[in-house]
């Protein structure tokens, strides 16, 4: 219930973005997998694009990909043999260190430069909160004991509300926190529209949250909060019955909503939306209260309504025993952090495992957590911007933002270049593709005006519960007064491993996160510097430009500020680019690319190096070949067959061992350097390459 991102940010990392980003689990991944792979076990040593592959591997259905084999995958790495540069670069570099890298059961990618990071911000995290007498720490403290006690009582409260109490929470504006599960309210801001609307955030994620069960990650969502439902003493008795039971209406009703055209959105005057949610439940008071008013437009889908519809007719019909439950599992995962892990350990594991298929423990408090670590998860999730002042009062040194602040600045500087030589566009649409460039706004760890972002106070004697919802309400109704002017951006915690482009701001942000591993050695080479964060500056300055980002124009407004002429001659390049990934790439045979949704970050990918790679010709000493080892090694992970899949099927960002490897084999001092001829796995021939920018 934190701020969340509401526009399309363009991250470098998405993975990452979906492990860390988002406190109530929200993921837009949905699992593609609907079995077992097949298995085809080959006897003799196989020869396959440029591999080798040792005799015992036992699963093709990931090598088929020409011409590089699917090394994200884990398990696959270690089958390999290690390349020779000139056939597959990324496992050529990464081999080392990730082949005996195996993803720890439950997670979704382990290794390389993801781990070493996301360890070094626990690090960080854990050394911040080890003060004892900071100001967080003694939040968390004061405000935990009574939380809980809150929770446990209003769950309890509900558990034994009778029929109007139920009907009259139904038709309250609280009730929309009740309901957060299914959607949620979010401001909008856009250059023309301020206004409210349901996210659909909640659709993606609703379906697979609750409907299945067992078998792909999203389960672990669902464990997450049936466990913590579970942990409340009030939901315990006839456990088994009452979630099912819980459950099966709310299957049902994201259901029915789903069957409805929920891309169609309406855009209503708040006073009128009386007549378009006709009944008890009704969002016009919550908005209210968040400070919309009745000439502010609201934007819904047919989705929310189709929900409300039938949370409507089930309290006319008297539903009001599955009304309850629901409402309390819905309370209970709002509440969840306080609540702890100690009575699902002691109680209810083995009743949970049998209702559900489930074993194991929480993924938010890892077991034997102590006060203070959950303090710490609570602290974090609740008040990101104290914990983001916090964070950069201690880790963030003037000097490592300075290196940053100049490398960007050369990074601008250099593009101006690249855009200059873009021949293939008319003078007028490179002078402002270069305005837009100048006007870009960004972020390198955190803003100079960051103060001017006015502190969330915790009062007195609220808990830690009340002061969960008063975080919400004073970031909803500061964005909507214009207070916190840069939302999307501010709400982007410091230790995220991350970066950012936000199209409609026309600005980007580098997490400290990011390079927190590194960024404060002295001692590290321009090479190093340059293949980890040089290409990621560059590839988010890209992003102003990409398939996206070129729609809007200077200013973040949506509208063609390109040539008719133009926008063709890109669009052509784009359409060779996604058709080079769907026709010559292959990661999966039952998954295909999807050269189209990828195109994004692909251009941004290149458009980095390419930038990066222009700077480095300026240095007659410039190495090379530890410039590309950086590079490959920033996107050396190990992934599970799964996520991989899931990644190939939905993610804008192709799979790891792809953007390294396309990446380098379009440049022509990538192939001199590795002395790259045509047969070898990295060639690319002059008329296949792809570069946008
Ligand atoms: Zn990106």
């Amino acid at each position: 219930m934190s701020k969340k991102n509401l526009f399309k940010t363009c991250a470098l990392l998405s993975v990452a973005v979906l492990l860390s980003a988002c406190g109530q689990g929200s993921s837009p991944i949905e699992s593609s997998l609907s079995s077992q792979e097949s298995e085809a076990s080959i006897s003799t040593p196989l020869t396959y694009g440029f591999y080798t592959i040792e005799e015992g591997v036992s699963d093709l259905s990931f090598i088929q990909g020409y011409p590089w084999i699917n090394t994200s995958v884990e398990g696959v790495m270690s089958k390999l043999k290690k390349p020779s540069p000139k056939d597959d670069f990324y496992t050529y570099t990464n081999y080392d260190a990730l082949k005996d890298v195996a993803v720890p059961e439950g997670e979704m990618q382990a290794g390389g430069f993801f781990q070493k990071q996301a360890k070094k911000n626990v690090e960080n995290l854990n050394a911040l909160f080890s003060k004892k007498d900071t100001e967080l720490a003694s939040i968390a403290k004061t405000l935990i004991a009574g939380g809980k006690a809150s929770v446990k009582a209003e769950v309890e409260t509900l558990l034994s509300a009778g029929e109007d109490a139920i009907r009259s929470i139904f038709a309250s504006s609280s009730m929309f926190r009740g309901i957060s599960k299914f959607y949620e309210i979010s401001h909008v801001t856009d250059h023309e529209e301020i206004g409210i609307r349901f996210s659909e955030n909640k659709l993606v994620t609703g379906l697979p949250y609750f409907v299945k069960l067992v078998g792909d990650f999203s389960s672990r969502q669902i464990k997450s909060d049936l466990l913590l439902c579970a942990a409340s003493e009030g939901i315990t008795e006839n456990l088994e019955s009452r979630i099912d039971a819980a459950l099966k209406s709310m299957i049902s009703i994201l259901k029915n909503a789903e069957a409805s055209d929920k891309k169609e959105a309406h855009v209503t005057l708040l006073a009128d939306l009386d007549t378009v949610f006709n009944g008890l439940f009704n969002p016009k008071k919550a908005l209210k209260e968040l400070g919309v008013s009745d000439e502010q437009e609201v934007t819904y889908t047919d989705y929310e309504l189709s929900i409300s519809k039938q949370f409507d007719a089930m309290v006319k019909d008297g539903d009001i025993n599955v009304l309850r439950d629901i409402l309390a599992i819905c309370k209970i995962a709002d509440g969840r952090f306080l609540l702890g892990i100690k009575e699902y350990q002691d109680n209810i594991s083995g009743k949970l495992a049998s209702l559900t298929g489930l074993t194991g423990q929480s993924p938010e408090f890892p077991e034997g957590s102590s006060d203070e670590e959950i303090a710490r998860i609570f602290i974090e999730r609740m008040y990101p911007e104290a914990v983001k002042r916090a964070y950069i009062d201690t880790f963030v040194t003037q000097e490592s933002r300075q290196k940053v602040t100049r490398l960007v600045a050369d990074i601008i500087e250099e593009y101006h270049n690249v855009f200059t030589s873009a021949k293939w566009l008319s003078q007028d649409t490179i002078t402002k593709t270069i305005e837009k460039l100048d006007a870009m706004n960004y972020t390198v760890f955190h803003d100079d005006d960051y103060v001017s972002v006015a502190p969330f106070a915790v009062k007195e004697n609220d808990n830690a519960y009340e002061t969960f919802y008063a975080y919400d309400d004073y970031v909803v109704s500061n964005t909507a007064s214009g207070v916190i002017s840069n939302d999307e951006i501010g709400a982007e915690k410091m230790q995220t491993l991350n970066a950012f482009y936000i199209p409609n701001k026309n600005s980007f942000m580098v997490c400290h996160g990011f390079c927190s591993s590194f960024i404060d050695d002295k001692a590290l080479d321009k090479e190093a510097l340059y293949g980890f964060l040089g290409v990621t500056i560059g590839h988010e300055i890209s992003h102003g430009f990409d398939s996206t980002g070129s729609l809007y124009d200077k200013d973040g407004k949506k509208q063609e500020w390109w040539s008719k002429e133009d926008r063709a001659a890109f669009n052509e390049k784009v359409a060779k680019l996604s058709s080079f990934y769907n026709t010559k790439l292959r990661c999966f045979n039952d998954v295909p690319n999807n050269g189209e949704n990828v195109s994004g970050e692909v251009i941004a990918d290149m458009g980095g190096m390419k930038v990066i790679a222009n700077l480095a010709e300026k240095d007659p000493s410039f190495d090379y070949k530890q410039f590309y080892a950086s590079q490959a090694t920033c996107f050396g992970t190990v992934f599970t067959m799964d996520i991989a899949k899931n990644a190939v099927a939905h993610d804008p960002h192709p799979l790891p061992h792809l953007r390294s490897n396309v990446t380098l084999a379009q440049f022509e001092r990538f192939q001199k350097t590795y002395d790259i001829k045509p047969g070898d796995g990295m060639y690319i021939a002059p008329e296949d390459v792809v570069l946008v920018w």
